[in-house]
Order: C-alpha cells, then structure tokens, then sequence
C-alpha cells in the first residue's frame, strides 16, 4: 500500500468540491511516483537459506528500503535442537517446524521467497543461480537467476562423512526434519524385524543393536533419548526382545561431549555406564557395510567389525558444495587449505572446518556486498591477530614500549569493543595475568604499562582463539546482528563514521558483531540434563532439565509451535511416546 498516498487524499476530501478531484489526481500521481522511485531505488537483497541465521535476518529486517529475495530448498524454519526428541516421538516433526512465509509476513511491505536451491554464487556479476527442487510436475523452467545489490549467504553446513566408505548408503543421519522421521520409523523397524519367527537370539540381538558414531551433542542426545524411548515405551509392547536392546556410541575422542566442561562429560559418561550405554571412545570408523560397522581401536591399532541393526552417524559438519565452489572462486579455498596444513604441521592437530571466512562486520573477505552468516561461515582470527598487533602500534606513539594507565586502559577497551572472542577469553582463563600486570609486585598499582609484557599475556589468545562454535546461537545472533545494521544503513549514510569514539579514525560504519555466549545444554535422557552455564557454571541433574523445558519453550519462534511443543511434551508424559513408526 501507499499510506503516504492515502493520507493526502484524507485531507483534500475535506476541502471539499471539483478542486478535490483535480489535486486528487495530482497528488495522487505525484505520489506515486515517488512511490515508485522509492520502490525503484530500494536495494536488491537475496538472502540463500531459512535456517537459523537466515530466520533471525528476515524477522527484524525493516524491509522499507529493501526489495527482499529468499531462496532456499525448504520453506520452512526448523528448530533443531529438538530433532533428536523428533527420532523418538517425543515431540512431532511438525511442531518443530514453522512456515518461512509466516515468519517473513511484513506488515511494511512483502519478503518474496522461493523453493529452490542456490547453484552457483557469481559475486563479479553480483547474480546467483537456483535451480526449483520441486520435481514432480514441474511444467517450464526449473532454474533462473537473481541480480542483488546485498546478498546474505546463510546456507548452513551439511554432514560431514570423512569420505567413510558406505556411510552414505547405510548409516542415518540428523540434521534435517525428515532425517528424524526416518529415524523414528526405522527404530521401529528393528524392533519388528527382531521378532520375527525363526531368527535365533543371536539375530535379535544383532537386529536391536543401535550404534550412534559420534559422542558430540547431537548423538550424545540421541543416545539419550533412544534410551528412554526403548525402557520406557518399546519395551512394554516387544517384552520378549526386552534383554536383547543395546545401545552404542563410538567416539574418537578419549570421551564423550568433549567440547563441554569435564564435569559434565565425566557425568555424562557415568550415566550412560548406569544406564547400560556402551560408550568406546579412542575408536575410528574406517568403513560401514549393511551388516557391520568397522572400527580401529586407536590404542592397540585393533580392527573390530560392530554387527548393527541400524546407524546414525553424527560426526559433525562440513561446507555445502555451493559455498566451496564460491570459496574456490574467490580464492579462499587455497588460501584456508595452506594455513590449515601450516597450522595441522605446527600443532600436530586436525586443521579447521573448512568455511567462508568473513571479517568482523561478517562481510566475506574482499566482498563488500556478500555476508555470510551461521553455520556456512566463520570470521578470521588471523585478521583479528593483525588488528590487535595495529592497535598495539597505534597505541605506542613515541615507540617508548610503555603505556600510561589511560592509554592502557583506551587500548584494552578499544580491543574488548572490536573483539568479542578476546573478551570471552580474557573474561576466563587469562583475566588474572593480565590484571596482574597492571600491579607491581608489592600490589601498588603501576602507572607504566609494559606492552611486551601486556603483548606475552595476550600471546595465547593466538593460540586458543577459537572459531565460534557452529551453533543456532550462533546463528541467530549473526542474524540479528546483521539484520540492524541493514535497518541502519540509512543512518549511517549521513554518519559514515558511525559512533563518536570512531570518527576521523576511517573505521566502519557498524561495531563488530560481537557473540554472547548464554551457555549450552546436554539433555541426557531420564529426565536429567546437564548445562554449562555462562561465568564457569555447570549444572546438572533433574532441576537443569525442567531449564532444559523452559528454555527450548521459550525459544520457539512462534506462539503456534511454543504450544505445540509444551503439548507434545504433556502428552509424552501422560500417555507415552507413539510407537506406530509412521
Ligand atoms: P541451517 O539452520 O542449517 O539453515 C541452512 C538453510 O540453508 C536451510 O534452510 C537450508 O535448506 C538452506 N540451504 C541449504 N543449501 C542451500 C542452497 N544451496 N541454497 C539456498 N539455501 C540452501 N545448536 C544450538 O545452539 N543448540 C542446540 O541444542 C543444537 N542442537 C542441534 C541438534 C541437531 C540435531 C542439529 C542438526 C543441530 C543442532 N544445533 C544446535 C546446531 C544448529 O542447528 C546449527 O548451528 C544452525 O542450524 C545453524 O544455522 P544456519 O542458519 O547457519 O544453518
């Protein structure tokens, strides 16, 4: 609509008479057209994906000033972090999932989306190529391209399988919504193979074994409720196969969720031992067959084949092939590869994901007009480094190698403002040696600061700086973040220097996003989780998990699944899980 438009008209009407008509038109023409220049002029801007990040984007874009295109294979959001509950029946796939079109319903204007799939970015040509994934009765073209003057590539990661040999073919995985509804029925499955007439113990027991390789989060939890699905539902309808059920989870690493504190991996481990689930870690799978999985104990070097009646493989994720062949044409595949066989040389460890890398502003490098938000990208710590080592020299005027108190403490604040992680990592670990620094050794405070000294307390940081993690937090708050600062373009358009403490300094227009880490969660079946909570906290048991409940309620993007959800679960706990496998 054109409510500018409608406004003038109000006030001619009141005027009265045939001059009505005459400014009527006039008016309404004038209007019009600049209506439409406005419209004209609006900024192209193709966002790829209806993920997280993409999700967290469209919902607080004010989209007045821009002409809004979403591609993506689904058209839908889906909340993730209750797929494993998915697997069992614990909640439906349905009240996990929320229509994109309802999510991008403007009430300033109309987001156009588009089932399809991006194919190939051409960032010279500022164009992307999709293809329709709808297959069946697709009358005329299927694929068509889409010019943009902003484009937000949100497309996620998909599952990495190392290249195992037959994982494709015979494992599951959970990453998508359909995913876990195959899981649930292929649960199911085993249960009624296992008993039918003329198999021998050895073939039920073979046919009810579930292997989960990976002990991170996502199998972790999907142990956990399989767990619960089998004793406390299956069980009372396949009473005769009740003995037969195992559970395994297969690990490389020494132990299971080890991205969380020890404590809760150590509490994690001592549960799945109480409840009967087989964890082996330090083991490698080298190959899956529909019979076995096959497997190297890394310690003894023991090659051991894992007979199965069904496997889940969640191993973590790698880069969509759309994203790689942009990384190759930009020339950051190469340029990631060498660093990461440098630092795999130094450090005697696996190099990193491999994803777009992006700058503060989770611009992709090079690219002014290309963000990459959530799981597809990560923003380079080796450009922060250099940044850092800028502001030291910066900060060091007259080359003297100490600081005053305040210069000190500008160029502190200058570094926490620009760069979260080192916040993050100040805030824990490290804290003291640096604070210990601004003290001499009777505890009085110094007011010379030794850069060399500040510079070796900040040395780790090189180091340990980490990647965010590939997370829905994440996610969203590069969404949200990246969201306002396309909301104050206009803004800073007449400001381009952007706050007060920036200006004449030639920075950009926007603070850097900066992550808020508000603590992760390890549902571990049996009503009890565990939670690594912000400021070293860990919680764990049955009272973490009614958090666990309020938290994921609370988080839905909609009233419509927020209900769902909290029915679902009421439901679970008065009348069990649904068993019929469809
Ligand atoms: P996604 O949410 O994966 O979205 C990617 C989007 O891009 C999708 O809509 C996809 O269809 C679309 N797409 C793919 N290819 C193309 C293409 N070629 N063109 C256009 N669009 C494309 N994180 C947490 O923080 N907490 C949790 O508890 C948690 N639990 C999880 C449990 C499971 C089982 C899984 C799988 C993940 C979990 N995660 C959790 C991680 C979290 O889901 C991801 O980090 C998050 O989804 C990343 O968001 P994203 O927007 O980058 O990608």
């Amino acid at each position: 609509g054109f409510p500018s438009s409608s406004k003038l008209l109000l006030v001619f009407s009141l005027s009265g008479g045939g001059l009505v008509a005459y400014s009527e038109s006039q008016s309404t023409s004038a209007t019009n057209n600049t209506e439409l220049e406005r419209l004209a002029n609006k900024k192209k801007v193709v966002v790829l994906g209806t993920g997280w990040a993409s999700a967290s984007f469209l919902k607080d874009l004010d989209i007045s000033s821009y002409d809004v295109r979403v591609v993506s294979p689904r058209n839908y959001f889906a909340f993730t972090p209750l797929l494993p509950s998915v697997t069992c029946g614990t909640v439906e796939a349905r009240s996990i999932v929320e229509p994109i079109r309802n999510i991008v319903k403007k009430k300033n204007g109309e987001i156009q989306f588009w089932e399809a799939e991006c194919t190939k970015i051409d960032a010279a040509k500022k164009k992307v190529f999709c293809r329709s994934s709808i297959e069946a009765n697709l009358v005329g073209k299927k694929e068509f391209s889409l010019d943009y003057d902003y484009l937000v590539i949100a497309t996620g990661a998909e599952v990495n399988t190392f290249n195992t040999p037959g994982v494709v073919e015979y494992c599951h995985f959970l990453k998508e919504v359909e995913d876990a509804q195959k899981i649930r029925a292929s649960v199911i499955d085993c249960f009624e193979k296992a008993i039918l007439p003329e198999l021998t113990e050895e073939e039920r027991r073979i046919n009810l074994h579930f292997v989960i390789v990976g002990g991170g989060p996502t199998g972790v939890e999907f142990a956990a409720e399989l767990h619960d699905f089998v004793y406390e539902d299956l069980v009372k309808l396949y009473p005769m196969v009740r003995d037969l059920v195992s559970i395994t989870v297969i690990q490389s690493g020494d132990h299971i969720l080890n991205t969380y504190d020890s404590r809760i991996s150590s509490f994690a481990e001592t549960k799945f031992a109480r409840d009967g689930i087989d964890v082996c870690t330090g083991c490698r799978v080298l190959s899956v067959t529909d019979k076995n999985v096959n497997m190297k104990i890394k310690s003894t070097g023991e090659y051991v084949p894992v007979p199965h009646g069904m496997v889940v493989w969640s191993t973590g994720v790698t880069t969509r092939p759309v994203v790689k062949d942009f990384m190759e044409q930009i020339g950051q595949e190469s340029m990631l590869l060498t660093c990461m066989a440098i630092s795999a040389l130094l450090s005697g460890m696996q190099g990193k994901r491999r994803v777009l890398a992006t700058d503060e502003w989770l611009r992709v490098k090079g690219y002014e007009d290309v963000y990459a938000i959530g799981d597809c990208a990560t923003i380079d710590q080796r450009k922060v480094m250099e940044d850092i080592a800028a502001i030291f020299k910066a900060a060091d005027k007259n080359n003297s190698g100490t600081l005053n108190v305040e210069e000190f403490q500008d160029m502190i604040d200058d570094i926490l403002i620009r760069y979260p992680q080192v916040d993050l990592h100040l805030q824990s670990e490290h804290l003291s040696s640096v604070t210990d620094l601004l003290k001499d050794p009777e505890g009085n405070a110094r007011k010379e600061i030794d850069i060399e000294g500040f510079k070796l307390a900040l040395s780790h940081v090189d180091s340990q700086l980490k990647s965010l993690p590939a997370t829905a937090q994440v996610a969203a708050q590069q969404g949200a973040y990246l969201s306002r600062c396309f909301n104050r373009r206009e803004l800073c358009k007449t400001q381009p220097e952007g706050p007060r403490r920036f200006q004449g300094q030639g920075r950009h227009e926007f603070m850097p996003f900066r992550y808020k880490h508000f603590g992760q969660f390890a549902p571990l079946g049996g009503e009890q989780a565990a939670a690594e909570l912000p400021g070293d906290w860990v919680s764990v048991g049955r009272s973490t998990q009614w958090l666990w409940y309020s938290v994921y309620a609370s988080k839905q993007v909609s009233w419509r699944t927020r209900v769902l959800v909290v029915f679902d679960w009421t439901r679970r706990f008065i009348f069990g899980r649904d068993s019929s496998g469809i």
